[in-house]
Protein backbone atom coordinates (compact mmCIF):
# COMPACT_ATOMS: atom_id res chain seq x y z
CA UNK A 1 0.00 0.00 0.00
CA UNK A 2 1.66 3.15 -0.98
CA UNK A 3 1.72 6.50 1.49
CA UNK A 4 -1.19 8.02 0.95
CA UNK A 5 -1.53 11.76 -0.13
CA UNK A 6 -1.51 14.14 2.65
CA UNK A 7 -2.77 17.14 0.13
CA UNK A 8 -4.15 16.65 -2.93
CA UNK A 9 -0.97 17.37 -5.58
CA UNK A 10 -1.16 19.21 -9.14
CA UNK A 11 -0.29 16.86 -11.44
CA UNK A 12 1.25 19.11 -13.38
CA UNK A 13 2.98 22.69 -13.09
CA UNK A 14 0.26 25.04 -12.47
CA UNK A 15 0.76 28.51 -12.69
CA UNK A 16 -1.57 30.57 -10.64
CA UNK A 17 -2.80 33.66 -12.71
CA UNK A 18 -4.54 36.54 -11.50
CA UNK A 19 -7.82 35.62 -13.34
CA UNK A 20 -7.73 32.34 -11.97
CA UNK A 21 -8.73 31.20 -8.44
CA UNK A 22 -5.48 30.39 -6.36
CA UNK A 23 -6.51 28.14 -3.65
CA UNK A 24 -5.05 24.65 -4.14
CA UNK A 25 -8.49 22.83 -5.18
CA UNK A 26 -10.15 24.88 -6.79
CA UNK A 27 -11.29 24.51 -10.42
CA UNK A 28 -8.69 25.51 -13.17
CA UNK A 29 -9.66 26.08 -16.63
CA UNK A 30 -6.96 25.75 -18.89
CA UNK A 31 -7.19 26.67 -22.54
CA UNK A 32 -5.87 24.20 -25.12
CA UNK A 33 -2.93 24.51 -27.20
CA UNK A 34 -3.00 26.16 -30.55
CA UNK A 35 -2.03 23.46 -32.54
CA UNK A 36 -2.47 19.79 -33.23
CA UNK A 37 -0.83 16.45 -34.18
CA UNK A 38 -1.55 15.29 -37.67
CA UNK A 39 -4.28 12.71 -38.11
CA UNK A 40 -2.64 9.35 -37.12
CA UNK A 41 0.39 10.87 -36.07
CA UNK A 42 3.20 8.26 -35.41
CA UNK A 43 4.56 9.01 -32.26
CA UNK A 44 7.80 7.36 -31.31
CA UNK A 45 8.91 7.08 -27.52
CA UNK A 46 11.55 6.67 -25.67
CA UNK A 47 11.95 6.25 -21.67
CA UNK A 48 14.92 7.76 -20.10
CA UNK A 49 15.93 7.68 -16.62
CA UNK A 50 19.41 9.63 -16.66
CA UNK A 51 19.61 9.98 -12.90
CA UNK A 52 18.37 6.24 -12.14
CA UNK A 53 15.29 4.88 -12.39
CA UNK A 54 11.81 5.84 -9.67
CA UNK A 55 13.20 5.22 -6.42
CA UNK A 56 12.75 6.46 -2.55
CA UNK A 57 15.35 8.12 -0.82
CA UNK A 58 17.31 5.68 0.81
CA UNK A 59 17.32 4.11 -3.47
CA UNK A 60 14.47 1.52 -3.13
CA UNK A 61 13.65 0.82 -6.46
CA UNK A 62 9.82 1.27 -6.53
CA UNK A 63 8.99 1.43 -10.14
CA UNK A 64 11.57 -0.26 -12.35
CA UNK A 65 12.26 0.99 -16.20
CA UNK A 66 10.32 -2.31 -17.39
CA UNK A 67 7.08 -1.31 -15.40
CA UNK A 68 6.97 2.50 -16.12
CA UNK A 69 7.16 0.85 -20.01
CA UNK A 70 4.26 -1.41 -19.41
CA UNK A 71 2.06 1.39 -18.15
CA UNK A 72 2.95 3.64 -21.22
CA UNK A 73 1.87 0.59 -23.36
CA UNK A 74 -1.19 0.39 -21.29
CA UNK A 75 -2.01 4.08 -21.56
CA UNK A 76 -0.77 4.06 -25.07
CA UNK A 77 -3.82 2.06 -25.89
CA UNK A 78 -6.57 3.82 -24.22
CA UNK A 79 -5.27 6.57 -26.10
CA UNK A 80 -5.16 5.08 -29.64
CA UNK A 81 -8.89 4.10 -29.31
CA UNK A 82 -9.91 7.58 -29.27
CA UNK A 83 -7.22 9.56 -31.19
CA UNK A 84 -6.30 7.40 -33.95
CA UNK A 85 -2.45 8.15 -32.68
CA UNK A 86 0.11 5.39 -33.33
CA UNK A 87 2.57 4.70 -30.71
CA UNK A 88 6.08 2.56 -31.26
CA UNK A 89 9.25 2.36 -29.16
CA UNK A 90 12.36 3.74 -30.38
CA UNK A 91 15.94 4.57 -28.52
CA UNK A 92 17.32 5.98 -32.16
CA UNK A 93 14.70 8.56 -33.00
CA UNK A 94 12.17 9.49 -30.52
CA UNK A 95 9.67 12.37 -31.26
CA UNK A 96 8.00 11.52 -27.46
CA UNK A 97 11.22 12.19 -24.91
CA UNK A 98 10.25 10.75 -21.75
CA UNK A 99 12.64 11.07 -18.66
CA UNK A 100 12.69 10.81 -14.83
CA UNK A 101 14.38 13.87 -13.24
CA UNK A 102 15.87 13.81 -9.79
CA UNK A 103 18.27 16.94 -9.40
CA UNK A 104 17.11 19.86 -11.56
CA UNK A 105 14.12 19.22 -13.70
CA UNK A 106 15.38 21.04 -17.44
CA UNK A 107 12.25 23.38 -17.77
CA UNK A 108 11.36 26.47 -15.86
CA UNK A 109 8.66 26.44 -14.75
CA UNK A 110 8.32 23.52 -12.51
CA UNK A 111 7.79 23.01 -9.17
CA UNK A 112 8.40 20.20 -6.46
CA UNK A 113 5.17 19.35 -5.86
CA UNK A 114 4.12 18.53 -8.78
CA UNK A 115 4.30 15.29 -10.71
CA UNK A 116 5.26 15.61 -14.10
CA UNK A 117 5.36 18.12 -16.64
CA UNK A 118 4.20 17.50 -20.14
CA UNK A 119 5.25 20.07 -23.36
CA UNK A 120 6.09 20.00 -27.36
CA UNK A 121 9.17 22.04 -29.15
CA UNK A 122 10.13 21.98 -32.33
CA UNK A 123 7.89 18.72 -33.10
CA UNK A 124 9.03 16.66 -30.15
CA UNK A 125 7.09 16.21 -27.36
CA UNK A 126 8.76 15.97 -24.03
CA UNK A 127 7.25 14.22 -20.55
CA UNK A 128 9.32 14.60 -17.66
CA UNK A 129 8.41 12.80 -14.90
CA UNK A 130 9.15 14.14 -11.00
CA UNK A 131 10.77 12.00 -9.07
CA UNK A 132 12.49 14.86 -6.37
CA UNK A 133 9.92 15.19 -3.60
CA UNK A 134 7.12 12.70 -4.37
CA UNK A 135 9.28 9.95 -3.55
CA UNK A 136 7.05 8.56 -1.00
CA UNK A 137 4.04 8.16 -4.02
CA UNK A 138 5.36 7.00 -7.32
CA UNK A 139 3.84 3.49 -7.69
CA UNK A 140 2.70 1.54 -11.14
CA UNK A 141 -0.62 3.00 -10.86
CA UNK A 142 0.15 6.67 -10.19
CA UNK A 143 2.89 6.16 -13.09
CA UNK A 144 -0.21 5.25 -15.36
CA UNK A 145 -2.54 7.50 -14.17
CA UNK A 146 -0.32 10.34 -14.36
CA UNK A 147 0.65 9.51 -17.89
CA UNK A 148 -2.58 8.96 -19.10
CA UNK A 149 -2.90 12.67 -17.89
CA UNK A 150 0.38 14.15 -19.62
CA UNK A 151 -0.19 12.52 -22.82
CA UNK A 152 -3.54 14.53 -22.76
CA UNK A 153 -0.76 17.46 -22.75
CA UNK A 154 1.02 16.40 -25.46
CA UNK A 155 -2.32 16.01 -27.71
CA UNK A 156 -2.55 19.58 -27.10
CA UNK A 157 -5.51 19.29 -24.07
CA UNK A 158 -5.44 21.76 -21.14
CA UNK A 159 -6.79 21.07 -18.10
CA UNK A 160 -10.59 20.95 -17.57
CA UNK A 161 -13.18 21.43 -14.47
CA UNK A 162 -15.01 18.09 -14.08
CA UNK A 163 -13.28 16.37 -11.26
CA UNK A 164 -13.63 13.03 -12.58
CA UNK A 165 -11.80 13.34 -15.66
CA UNK A 166 -8.31 12.53 -16.49
CA UNK A 167 -7.91 16.31 -17.35
CA UNK A 168 -8.59 17.50 -14.31
CA UNK A 169 -5.44 18.99 -12.70
CA UNK A 170 -5.22 17.13 -9.49
CA UNK A 171 -4.70 13.62 -8.90
CA UNK A 172 -7.92 12.41 -7.44
CA UNK A 173 -6.97 8.61 -8.12
CA UNK A 174 -4.05 6.46 -6.89
CA UNK A 175 -4.84 3.32 -6.49
CA UNK A 176 -6.82 2.30 -9.85
CA UNK A 177 -5.94 2.76 -13.38
CA UNK A 178 -7.71 5.94 -14.30
CA UNK A 179 -9.73 5.13 -17.66
CA UNK A 180 -10.28 8.40 -20.02
CA UNK A 181 -14.09 9.42 -19.40
CA UNK A 182 -16.32 10.68 -21.80
CA UNK A 183 -15.59 14.17 -20.82
CA UNK A 184 -12.29 13.39 -22.36
CA UNK A 185 -12.95 12.01 -25.32
CA UNK A 186 -15.59 14.94 -26.10
CA UNK A 187 -12.53 17.26 -25.04
CA UNK A 188 -10.17 15.32 -27.44
CA UNK A 189 -12.90 15.31 -30.29
CA UNK A 190 -13.82 19.09 -30.05
CA UNK A 191 -9.87 19.64 -29.93
CA UNK A 192 -9.03 17.46 -32.84
CA UNK A 193 -12.45 18.88 -35.16
CA UNK A 194 -11.18 22.78 -34.59
CA UNK A 195 -9.45 25.23 -37.14
CA UNK A 196 -5.81 24.67 -35.40
CA UNK A 197 -2.88 24.61 -37.40
CA UNK A 198 -0.90 21.34 -37.49
CA UNK A 199 2.61 20.97 -35.01
CA UNK A 200 5.50 21.23 -37.61
CA UNK A 201 9.19 20.69 -36.92
CA UNK A 202 9.46 24.81 -35.97
CA UNK A 203 10.89 25.55 -32.62
CA UNK A 204 7.40 27.13 -30.61
CA UNK A 205 8.22 25.56 -27.53
CA UNK A 206 4.57 25.48 -25.89
CA UNK A 207 4.87 25.04 -21.89
CA UNK A 208 1.70 26.56 -20.39
CA UNK A 209 1.35 25.15 -17.02
CA UNK A 210 2.42 21.60 -17.74
ZN1 LIG B 1 -1.86 18.84 -16.32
Amino acid sequence: MPALLKNIPYICKYKPRSSRPKREGDCVDDKDFDRKWPAGFQFRWKLEEPQGPMSERDGTLVVSHAEMEQEFEAVFQKWTKVSGYKFRKDEQNPNLKITVLKNQPTVEPFEPSTYAQAYTDGGIGYIEFNNVNRLDYWTKTMVHNVFLHEMGHIFGLGHVCQERAVMYPELRETLLSLELTPWDITHFNTFVASNHKLINGQRKRQLKHW
